[in-house]
């Protein structure tokens, strides 16, 4: 649990500061990641104004699940395996992480059992880095025919996480192509596919990605501080 008001006062802070940097593009929404962050932290977050959040684990997620703010909107933002959908299906606002095909009818089969339809953000590997999820841009239009056909699935827009950069300089380029993709999809209006929300941007490199056109950034040690040791992983589980 964080002491006094250093949350309260972060997140006071990051929000003029993406506030700014993403005035000309109308603003941008700060999605608090709120892995290894204890319920009573993330739900004082909420409280200082914080409406989405987004967890990377689904079994950390349902250890925590029934004791979140009812209002809060839950992302889930890391790798989903399939035999994981079933538990999540109605129990989240977005999943933030669809990255291939089989995910896809999985999410869009269990929605359709459930009676329900689940939005969703397709992962983008932009800076084409092998060890990481995401669909590569030549595959992008492809990809997105075939999900947006899906009945249990609605595509709300696109996510990336870009490579680890000491200067985060290096990696706008990668946040304007993301831009370039989410606008040119919106005037291309492919069928069951929506581009209203871009999700990119981190603790690390959240300025850049605002000034660039981020509609959602997802901060975690900006607002909560270091994880543990051992806990940072952009991997799902
Ligand atoms: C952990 C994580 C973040 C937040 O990272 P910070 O550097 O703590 O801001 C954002 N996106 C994903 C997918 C993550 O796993």
């Amino acid at each position: 649990m964080i002491m006094n008001t250093t949350l309260e006062n972060n997140i006071a802070l990051w929000r003029e500061r993406i506030g700014n940097a993403s005035a000309k593009w109308g603003g941008a929404e700060i999605c608090a990641v709120t892995k290894t962050v204890d319920v009573d932290t993330i739900n004082r977050a909420r409280t200082a104004g914080i409406q989405t959040i987004g967890e990377n684990r689904v079994q950390e997620l349902m250890s925590k699940i029934d004791r979140l703010d009812p209002g809060y909107q839950i992302h889930l933002i890391g790798q989903l395996q399939t035999n994981k959908v079933k538990t999540i299906i109605g129990r989240v606002a977005m999943v933030q992480s669809l990255d291939r095909d089989a995910l896809a009818q999985e999410l869009s089969r269990r929605a359709v059992q459930a009676g329900t339809v689940v939005p969703a953000l397709v992962q983008v590997n932009i800076a084409r880095e092998p060890q990481k999820a995401g669909i590569a841009e030549e595959e992008l239009v492809d990809f997105l025919r075939r999900a947006g056909d899906l009945p249990g699935i609605r595509i709300e827009g696109l996510m990336a996480i870009m490579p680890l950069a000491s200067d985060p300089e290096t990696v706008r380029p990668y946040f304007r192509r993301m831009r370039g993709w989410f606008d040119r999809l919106r005037d291309q209006d492919l069928p069951g596919v929506h581009m209203n929300v871009l999700s990119m941007g981190m603790s690390g490199d959240c300025i850049v990605a605002a000034e660039e056109g981020a509609t959602m950034v997802r901060l975690g040690r900006a607002l909560f501080g270091a994880r543990p040791t051992g806990t940072d992983t952009n991997q799902g589980g």
